[in-house]
């Protein structure tokens, strides 16, 4: 399968850099493609005793504000080279056909 990815290039996550990318995707390392997400940081929260917070210190994110956020990880090929990319956030809504929220609150088994 032959793809188009406006990723953040690997090594270089959450900086906010982003790179085109032209490769073949050969598997998902996952299949868990969305995770809640701080609403200030965009790390991944943690559930404790049915409450989400975020791991880092400064943030204070809970429940009421969490939103779900897109993570697709793949292992992808082009010409002789095999690499792994992880891609976040609004740049996959279109191949999903809606926001990460939205299509959360829609399935059966949510990810957790
Ligand atoms: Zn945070």
């Amino acid at each position: 399968m032959i793809t188009m990815l406006d990723a953040p290039a690997t090594g270089n996550l959450m900086n906010g850099n982003r790179s085109f990318v032209i490769a073949s995707i050969l598997c998902l390392h996952d299949t868990c493609f969305l995770y809640p997400a701080c609403h200030k940081c965009g790390s991944r929260l943690l559930l404790n005793l049915g409450r989400f917070h975020c791991p880092k210190d400064a943030c204070e994110s809970t429940a009421e504000n969490t939103n779900y956020r897109y993570r697709l990880s793949v292992k992808a090929s082009r010409e002789n080279e095999i690499f792994n990319i992880t891609v976040f956030g609004s740049c996959l809504e279109p191949y999903f056909g809606t926001t990460a929220g939205c299509l959360h609150s829609t399935l059966p088994r949510p990810c957790k």
